[in-house]
């Protein structure tokens, strides 16, 4: 019996595996799909998801495979006059296909002997004290202490939890798709810029080979668990907007996503938690999805296993939700937002324009960027300062080398410049490195595995509350007893 089932092998699923398995979890993930998805949803992760790829060693792999963009426009596609400088060694949002990043942490799941059963969709959930059955569509069961659905927005086991999911359905949807056009790319762009005047959510951008990536508004928005839509139905939508279908072909795939927004009402019901699209769907505008899925899964990932380990402290499994839930509300007022300002009606034009003019003022694009990019989130871990519950940026180190690489083990840091401080009594769940940074809030700062920041001080004073409060009772005092 594995400790943790997984269900859902996409971004959001295999990124908790992994942070499971760091912690010698054991844990299997299973999919409904046979193989990965081709599918290009997401274009590019945000500076938060960048900076936790590099704290767990995975960004080496990712940056030869995209493309530095400045994260300017990612508000609505607002632009101000100065640009905003992000407070973050990767003040960039790194453009790479879904695909590439799901490959990466799959390659990850792998190294780490983490199984990706395929081909098998989770059918039932069932959970008593003890444990959680799955129920699969082979007719196989199987059980574990936990499960945790990372199995998308139209999630099975959020509904077999009977979690509630309140939001609005979709009004408008899109075909998406990746096609070959025999039109020449002068003739794609001419007829594109014509159309995005009046239609915002039409597009065709060249991705190599030949191959378009397609995006077109679709005639009405398809029954759920309608079949993907079909060549015709492409060709038609682009002859409706663009009066041509630039000579649409040999599709690699095709798909629809709409502009339902929605939040689970909880993340977690026993034994059974949700994380990603599972817990939160929302239009596409800002680029927050996948992002917000590979946090949540950060942020749950070293809770549950200190959980399953023995070691957590009260309540830490409950701030899963009571830190994720709000998040991910925020992002969906952003996006709601993003998108009424992307209409090219004349009235939200009019509030575009007059919101544009108000971002010049000094931190308004910083503010707005702050949550687009999650480097703005902020924790309710204390009111004592305000970086407590904000992640720590990455720092440089007087003797060379920087932080964020001695993160990749996922345990909590105690990062003490004084080198008077101990981790006595939690050495086996917390580092301490004595190294020297001007770059650092103070002379000493506790960081959880997830690198957001739980204590800071010159001396102990504190200390061991927040030793007890994030990681637990003392080793030592548990001998004791
Ligand atoms: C057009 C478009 C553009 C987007 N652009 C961006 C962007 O630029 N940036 C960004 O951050 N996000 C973007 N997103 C959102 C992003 O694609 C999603 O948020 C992300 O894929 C969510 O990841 P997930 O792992 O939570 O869910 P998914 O990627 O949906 O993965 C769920 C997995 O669960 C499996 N599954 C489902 N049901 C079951 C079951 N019952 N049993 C077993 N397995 C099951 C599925 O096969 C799938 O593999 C975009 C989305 C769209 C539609």
């Amino acid at each position: 019996m594995n400790d943790v089932i997984v269900v859902g092998a996409g971004p959001t699923g295999v990124m908790l595996a992994n942070e499971l398995k760091l912690h010698g979890i054991s844990v299997a993930i299973v999919d409904r799909d046979p193989e990965p998805s081709p599918m290009v949803r997401s274009m590019g992760l945000h500076a938060r998801s960048i900076e936790i790829m590099e704290m767990r060693g995975l960004l080496d792999r990712l940056l030869p495979q995209g493309t530095k963009y400045p994260t300017d426009g990612f508000f609505a596609g607002i632009r101000t006059s100065e640009p905003v400088e992000l407070d973050t060694t990767h003040p960039y949002t790194l453009g790479i296909p879904q695909p590439l990043v799901e490959a990466a942490l799959r390659e990850r799941a792998t190294e780490l002997g983490i199984e990706i059963r395929r081909g098998v969709e989770a059918v039932g959930v069932t959970q008593d004290a003890e444990g959680v059955d799955v129920e699969l569509s082979d007719g196989t069961t199987l059980r574990s202490a936990w499960v945790v659905g990372c199995d998308g927005g139209r999630s099975m086991v959020r509904r077999l939890l009977d979690i509630p999911f309140p939001g609005e359905s979709a009004k408008r949807q899109w075909i998406l798709g990746e096609a070959e056009l025999t039109a020449s790319l002068d003739e794609i762009v001419a007829v594109m810029t014509r159309v995005r005047e009046t239609h915002r959510g039409f597009g065709a951008g060249p991705v190599g080979d030949g191959v378009y990536r397609i995006v077109v508004p679709a005639a009405e928005v398809a029954d759920e668990g309608a079949p993907p839509p079909t060549l015709d139905d492409l060709r038609t939508q682009l002859t409706a907007y663009a009066g041509t279908d630039f000579g649409v072909h040999s599709p690699r795939w095709l798909s629809r996503f709409g502009d339902a927004t929605r939040l689970a009402e909880h993340y977690r019901v026993g034994r059974v938690l949700i994380a990603g699209d599972a817990a939160h769907v929302h239009p596409p505008q800002g680029g927050q999805g996948l992002n917000l899925g590979l946090q949540d899964a950060f942020n749950l990932g070293w809770k549950l296993a200190a959980t399953i380990n023995g070691w957590a402290p009260e309540g830490l499994l409950d701030t899963y939700e009571a830190e994720r839930h709000p998040v991910a509300e925020e992002v969906l007022t952003v996006t709601r937002a993003q998108a009424e300002l992307q209409s090219p009606e004349p009235g939200p034009q009019a509030v575009k324009t007059l919101f544009a003019e108000v971002m010049e003022f000094p931190g308004v694009h910083a503010h707005l960027l702050g949550k687009v990019t999650s480097l703005g989130i902020r924790y309710a871990v204390s009111d004592a300062s305000d970086l407590l519950g904000r992640r720590q940026r990455d720092v440089t180190f007087g003797g060379g080398g920087s932080l964020y690489p001695l993160l990749h083990s996922g345990r909590g840091v105690l990062v003490d410049q004084t080198g008077e401080l101990s981790v006595e009594g939690w050495a086996d769940r917390v580092d301490v490195i004595t190294e020297q940074s001007d770059e650092l809030p103070a002379p000493a700062v506790l960081l959880r595995p997830d690198g957001h920041i739980v204590w800071m001080g010159e001396d102990a004073t504190g200390l061991s509350e927040a030793f007890e409060r994030w990681f637990g009772a003392s080793s030592v005092a548990r001998e004791v007893q």
